[in-house]
């Protein structure tokens, strides 16, 4: 009789095997041993939600070798691997040694370094005490480099240009903070290389000369640099998409695609976001309704307005104009306003809401929680939809009292009549605890992140999202 066990046994352990040195090969790079680019994405979204829960910090550095084609050239193909070889176990050899990292976790330690492409590298920091200790650690990486590599008779001195970007301030997500970390080094490399960049310190600068940005605010509005990029709503039961969120992206043409985080304040003190919001209601509308006429179900947009666009007398003229001129109805346009911008002059705010309700417009009361969170609001505004912050959201399921406060938001908003969306919905987890307090509206990475009308396009074409 055949002995089962040792047959499975037989059978099931290449088969580990072979899983491993699949994952093997998926997750790290062959050259180096280090973690590839996956992995190191991976392990950031990991530290980031750990970040979140503990309130602490985080940087992420890509750090390229400089003038490397050179250096190719020079070496040929075999010896300048041979060379980024050694570069990577210097980096890694200071990574080890430096005092800063030493209080971390085994697991932490093994996610600090990874080789994303050819000649960039890519380092995590946990738990920083202060934004300067990853100054420190970006100038060791390049003091590392202070000694000739030598290979075949030939002596290389290698030199590095990094880019950092801190969690929280410069990006809330693996991605965001991965392109700014990109924008810092590209800045690094820009001044001459050899040296450290932050994301910060290059913003601030753009703030700073505030003629400048102002300026090129313009330049964007008058050159089309502004699109939009889009979130899906969905039903959290049957990954049905619901609806979309228009959210505002700046094409620059010299630091690539940037969020509003980097620009939005600067838009307001100049009051240019008036015309900008103006032109993001146009292409929603617009886009909305072309989705519309290639034949998908028709579902609401919505759009995030500015203090300064309501306070105007003239905003729901403005609006109507949008819609008058796009031809979308008015029931598929849902405005976003928060509820601090309600606070200044709530008489007028609620003028200009209730004109925008009088046109047939939904509105919606977006970042719930993080303001006044004031009832008198919830009572005297005639909201459509409450849309609960990513804040309360990311504390789930965990956090008991964030989950008391959660469902009574969401008992409140329904007792109203409104509408319940949770936003930033990232894990399962989150997804259920919301459906067991009677949320079934999200947004978030979970569902989609915000994309090209393509994207969403494509959603709306298949049968489901995944649930
Ligand atoms: P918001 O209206 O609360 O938009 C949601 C933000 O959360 C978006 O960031 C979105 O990308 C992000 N998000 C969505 N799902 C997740 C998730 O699962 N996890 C995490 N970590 N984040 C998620 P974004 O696009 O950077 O926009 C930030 C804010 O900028 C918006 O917050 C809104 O207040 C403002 N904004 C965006 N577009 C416009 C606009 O056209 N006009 C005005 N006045 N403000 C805008
Ligand atoms: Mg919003
Ligand atoms: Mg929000």
């Amino acid at each position: 009789m055949i002995d089962e066990t040792t047959a499975v046994a037989d059978t099931v352990a290449p088969d580990r095997a072979a899983q491993t040195e699949r994952r093997r090969a998926a997750c790290y790079d062959l050259l180096t041993g280090l973690p590839n680019r996956l992995l190191f994405r991976e392990q950031l979204g990991l530290m980031l939600r750990l970040a979140r829960r503990n309130g602490s910090a985080l940087a992420v550095m890509l750090a390229d070798v400089d003038d490397f084609r050179r250096i190719r050239h020079t070496l040929g193909h075999d010896c300048s691997e041979e060379f980024l070889h050694a570069v990577a176990r210097r980096l890694e050899s200071c990574l080890r040694s430096s005092d800063i990292v030493a209080h971390s976790t085994a697991l932490e330690r093994a996610s600090g370094l990874a080789r994303l492409y050819g000649n960039e590298f890519a380092v995590l920091l946990n738990q920083l005490a202060q934004p300067g200790d990853a100054e420190l650690v970006a100038q060791r990486l390049r003091a590392a480099m202070g000694t000739p590599v030598r290979l075949d008779g030939v002596e290389i001195f290698p030199a590095l240009s990094i880019g950092v970007a801190l969690f929280p301030g410069d990006g809330d997500d693996a991605d965001t903070l991965l392109q700014n970390a990109d924008i810092a080094l590209g800045l690094a490399k820009e001044r001459g290389k050899d040296q450290v960049q932050f994301y910060r310190d290059h913003m601030n600068r753009l703030a700073a000369s505030r003629l400048e940005l102002e300026a090129s605010l313009r330049h964007a509005l008058d050159g089309d640099e502004f699109v939009l990029a889009y979130q899906p709503r969905v039903d959290v039961r049957n990954g049905q998409l619901l609806g979309t969120e228009a959210l505002l992206r700046w094409q620059h043409p010299t630091l690539g695609l940037l969020a509003p985080g980097g620009f939005i304040e600067v838009a307001e003190q100049t009051r240019l976001i008036v015309p900008i919001g103006q032109r993001v209601l146009q292409m929603a509308c617009s886009q909305n309704l072309s989705w519309q006429r290639a034949g998908l179900p028709p579902m609401p947009v919505g759009v995030n307005v500015s203090a300064l666009q309501v306070g105007r007398p003239d905003f729901a003229q403005v609006v109507r104009e949008a819609l008058a001129q796009t031809g979308l109805e008015p029931r598929w346009l849902e405005l976003e306003v928060t509820e601090s911008m309600l606070m200044h002059d709530t008489a007028a705010a609620l003028r200009s809401i209730s004109a925008i309700k009088a046109l047939g417009v939904r509105v919606a009361i977006d970042d719930f929680g993080t303001g006044f969170s004031s009832l008198t609001q919830l009572r005297d505004f005639p909201f459509d939809v409450v849309k609960i912050d990513r804040s309360f959201v990311a504390r789930l399921p965990e956090d008991r009292r964030t989950a008391a406060i959660t469902e009574a938001v969401i008992r409140l908003g329904g007792a109203l009549g409104m509408e319940v969306v949770a936003e930033g919905v990232e894990t399962p987890a989150q997804a259920a605890s919301l459906l067991a307090q009677g949320c079934h509206l999200a947004q978030g990475y979970l569902y989609a992140r915000p994309g090209a009308p393509e994207a969403v396009e494509a959603m709306l074409r298949a049968p489901a999202l995944a649930a």
